[in-house]
């Protein structure tokens, strides 16, 4: 269902807080979108916006080029899943899903079909019978979502339906949820505060801060290429130094803290910020790297080691591989792969 939904405008205050402001998105037709953003940063209310549980101050919700701003919740035929499922324990898989249809006064037999289809189209047709504390955690998330899709929404929208599990059952959640969702080929806009859920399940991110978005793009683009330092940090781990990029003998360098390497394509002249994530900083095993450096902390973190090295001026974090950790006061020697280099305009 390659649904168009775009967010024009968006604003919205509670009081004196500006919860949301100027959010304005083409959401892509069939796939799924994550809207990312530490606590506080507007998703919820962004999201309830577009379901029509809270009304914007100014802008525009359309679908398929038509306005919905006004359209009440229940017109809008769009699918919510919650964080806590907020599945009935004293009904059966069957009951849950078809309680919405029956609430809305569909004929028995009728919603018996819808229901039973709609646990087919996640392939738990088979638990139908079964009551919800009979049924796994993954299981659990496929009635939730089969409840969703009963009434064949043309969206399906999603607010944080992974953040009450412990770390573990997470991740296999995630990964299932992903393939149902690329699956059913659905419109989907999941809200989310865990960086490595939008990524790995998202088609495009939005990153929010402070009501506002500040980047939004594939979750390689945005990881690769952070508009802001914001981003940069958020998603992941980061180094940002101050640099220059200036013309020497025709050709344009960057300077940086501990040296000067050729810029990047495109680099505008003058002062910028650069990022470096930790993986694109390589110990030098030869001791030929471009800058030299000394351990001041090692962190084990299992698959690699999270070092930070003085170096040049700088504090850097540094991964390195488990197999030879460099420990505190271990000189080391560095590279760094200049193509990862991401320059930001300075004073974001
Ligand atoms: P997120 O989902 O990113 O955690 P929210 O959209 O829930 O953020 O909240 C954005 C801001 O709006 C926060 O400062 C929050 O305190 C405020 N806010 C959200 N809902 C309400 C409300 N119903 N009344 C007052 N303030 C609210």
């Amino acid at each position: 269902m390659n649904i168009l939904v775009e967010a024009d405008g968006l604003h919205k205050r509670y009081g004196k807080v500006v919860a949301v402001q100027n959010f304005s998105h083409r959401f892509a037709p069939g796939k799924i979108t994550a809207i990312l953003g530490p606590s506080g940063s507007g998703k919820s209310t962004t999201l309830a916006m577009i379901s029509g549980l809270a009304e914007p101050d100014r802008g525009c919700i359309r679908l398929d080029g038509t306005d919905i701003t006004r359209l009440p919740a229940e017109r809008r035929d769009f699918g919510l899943v919650f964080q806590n499922y907020s599945l009935f324990p004293h009904l059966n898989v069957l009951e849950n899903v078809e309680f919405g249809l029956r609430v809305r006064g569909v004929r028995k037999a009728e919603r018996r079909s819808r229901a039973f289809a709609s646990l087919e189209r996640v392939h738990i047709s088979h638990l139908a019978g079964r009551r919800i504390h009979q049924i796994s955690g993954g299981e659990q998330q496929r009635v939730a979502l089969a409840r969703a899709l009963v009434f064949n929404p043309r969206v399906l929208l999603l607010d944080e339906p992974l953040s009450a599990l412990d770390a573990k059952l997470r991740e296999i959640l995630r990964n299932e949820l992903g393939r149902l969702l690329r699956e059913l080929s659905i419109t989907a806009i999941y809200v989310t505060h865990d960086q490595v859920e939008a990524m790995s399940l998202a088609y495009e991110m939005i990153i929010m801060h402070g009501g506002r978005i500040e980047q939004s793009g594939t979750p390689l683009e945005v990881y690769t290429r952070p508009a802001t330092p914001f981003v940069a940090t958020f998603l992941g781990s980061a180094n940002l130094l101050e640099g220059e990029c200036l013309v020497v003998n025709g050709e344009t360098r960057l300077r940086l803290p501990f040296g000067e390497l050729p810029a990047p394509m495109g680099a505008q002249t003058g002062p910028c910020r650069v990022m470096v994530r930790p993986e694109d900083i390589v110990i030098a095993a030869d001791g030929d790297g471009q800058l030299h450096g000394e351990v001041t902390s090692s962190v084990f973190l299992g698959s690699q080691a999270r070092l930070t090295v003085s170096a040049g001026g700088c504090s850097l974090a540094v991964d390195a591989s488990n197999e030879a950790i460099p420990t505190p006061g271990a000189a080391v020697s560095l590279r760094v792969r200049e193509a990862k280099l991401c320059i930001m305009p300075k004073g974001e």
